[in-house]
């Protein structure tokens, strides 16, 4: 199942994709579907795709992030691949939606890269849980843009604001429930920037899966229901080109993951 959280003029829906249509749902928000008494409730109505300005799936409660999960993205940027999950964090205020702006001011940060990733809805409250359970608490899959500024990556020693400025984290555009993808590891990620391919990976070549990601974080965080966690990027962001490029005003970034689908967003220097 594909769930889109979406706009018609003012009024906000969530909604089935089904072919070019959405199959209007009776609630405001995808946490209404997760945990124990989740209700399923169809309105009959359907809305055309073409006419649903595309939302955030959700406003995670916390984003936790893997850094070098594939070992040559690491090597790209002259990083030794981890031993264990490099986490950060990431502010859930950063979170925009598909067609939605990145920008940032030109004061700030001269460096701003790309990062595909796959992400992970968590769907039900998750503490210290195996990695042979872990998968039963995926809510479903979406895509993310770990929009980072290299200049402060590097400059501030630790990541909040490269990796948290406002409009930093586009997500989506659905939301594919777990049992569509029983499998996360077998997904391929490409990057295209201003139509040009710079990302070509697959979830296969993770250091640290996504069941193994699931029970180590619940193991430091309880895990609650809209929670999410970014899996890492492939190889191919802008840092490591020669010579360097980052992206600047006007440069489009879009992130395909079959079958969750294509998040794309302009970007804008202010
Ligand atoms: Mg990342």
């Amino acid at each position: 199942m594909k769930l889109l959280r979406y706009a018609i003029g003012d009024e906000r829906y969530v909604g089935v994709l089904v072919g070019d249509e959405i199959m209007r749902l009776g609630i405001r928000n995808m946490a209404e579907l997760m945990g124990a008494d989740a209700a399923f409730v169809e309105t009959g109505v359907l809305d055309k795709l073409s006419e649903a300005r595309s939302l955030p799936p959700l406003t995670p409660g916390k984003i936790l992030a893997i850094g070098r999960n594939y070992a040559e993205h690491a090597r790209e940027l002259g990083n030794e691949a981890p031993g264990e999950p490099l986490v950060f964090a990431v502010m859930p205020s950063a979170v925009i939606g598909d067609g939605d702006v990145i920008e940032w001011e030109a004061a700030m940060t001269s460096q701003v890269d790309w990062e595909g990733e796959l992400a992970v809805v968590i769907g039900r409250t998750a503490r210290k849980v195996s990695e042979e359970e872990a998968l039963d608490y995926v809510f479903g899959y979406t895509i993310a843009n770990d929009v980072s500024a290299r200049d402060l990556q590097t400059r501030d020693k630790q990541w909040t604001r490269a990796k948290g400025l406002d409009t930093f984290c586009p997500l989506g555009p659905a939301v594919v429930t777990a049992d569509a993808i029983p499998n996360p590891q077998n997904l391929r990620i490409r990057t295209t920037v201003d139509g040009v391919e710079m990302q070509n990976g697959s979830t296969a070549d993770m250091i640290f899966s996504v069941r193994y990601l699931i029970a180590q974080l619940s193991r430091a965080f309880t895990l609650h229901p809209g929670d999410v966690i970014l899996t890492g990027t492939p190889a191919g962001v802008g840092k490591a080109q020669a010579p360097p490029r980052f992206l600047g005003d006007g440069s489009i970034v879009s992130i395909e993951i079959e079958p969750i689908g294509k998040l794309t967003n302009p970007c804008r220097v202010l």
